[in-house]
């Protein structure tokens, strides 16, 4: 994984963290990875919060983030669904025990979590058994389905869960941030004031999306900065990186880095959207000394 990618998979990793610990995650959910062990990790780590009974979750110090850690948590239960050794299939009557088991009230936490591993090989008779509890699960319990491909579900489930994708291409830089981090910083460095007010307008309503274009602008501002201490690496934004290197100096730089941090941590604390549009405009402008 690149830089960008890691970063925007710590991202997905924070956004789970975040709609778990103002209570309202979903109580199904699809993991759509092109590795099983990257989905069952995130799977796991969506289960540990879930259970997490710390203030910052997963805390990884409170005794079911241990327990979910280490030896198992007795309210997290993981299943391939096999029941016939050199079948693939993940059975129907796989799907009709979970169901009974769901109903059967947790031991220690206040949630049940169940990992369903090996979703592309759920037929549509289990996927049908399953939808029959994801319509109305108990209050307490919670699906995560991992699978290879969305496409492998019923459209009846995919209208169920929320979909979480850790496929590459999907954590890699989509087109959409990539043209505006290339036009905010174009209005960055532009002398018209009005340049930056109108870059920012795409994130109007959307703080997640500004997010992702931070995180990327941070990143442009690091290599920025890289580049003009004389290192030599391969960067993306080669052209936009040429041009702050060229126009700004690495005080300058430090301080758009800094900037970007303190939006993205206002917006993880769920800043309002117009004061954040306000302090873009402001704070970029006064970081580099304009
Ligand atoms: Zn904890």
């Amino acid at each position: 994984m690149t830089d960008f990618e890691v970063k925007k998979m710590n991202m997905l990793y924070d956004t789970v963290a975040q709609s778990i610990s103002r209570g309202n995650f979903p109580h199904g959910v699809l993991v759509e990875c092109e590795n099983e062990q990257d989905g069952v990790g995130f799977a796991r780590y969506i289960a540990n919060c879930l259970v997490c009974v710390g203030e910052n979750k997963p805390c990884h110090s409170c005794s079911a983030c241990l327990k979910a850690e280490k030896d198992g948590h007795p309210d997290i239960f993981e299943t391939d669904g096999i029941v016939k050794s050199k079948s693939k299939v993940f059975s129907v009557d796989a799907v009709r025990e979970i169901r009974s088991n769901a109903f059967i009230v947790p031991n220690e936490s206040d949630k049940k979590i169940y990992i369903l591993k090996n979703g592309q090989n759920m037929n549509e008779q289990a996927q049908n058994a399953l939808l029959k509890i994801l319509e109305e699960p108990p209050t307490y319990v919670y699906f995560i389905i991992v699978t290879a491909s969305r496409s492998t579900m019923l459209e009846t489930v995919l209208s169920r869960v929320q979909t979480y994708s850790i496929l590459s291409d999907e954590i890699k830089i989509s087109e959409k941030e990539e043209n505006a981090v290339k036009s905010f910083v174009e209005a960055l460095l532009s002398v018209d004031e009005l340049k930056l007010m109108e870059a920012t307008a795409v994130y109007q309503k959307n703080n997640q999306f500004a997010k992702s274009v931070l995180v990327i602008l941070s990143e442009v501002f690091r290599d920025t900065l890289v580049k003009k201490s004389g290192y030599q690496r391969e960067m993306r934004f080669t052209e936009q990186v040429n041009a702050l290197a060229m126009a700004l100096t690495s005080k300058h730089l430090l301080q758009l880095v800094n900037v970007c941090d303190g939006l993205i941590d206002a917006i993880d604390r769920n800043c309002n959207n117009n004061l954040l549009l306000v302090r873009m405009c402001y704070e970029f402008k006064q970081a580099i000394g304009r």
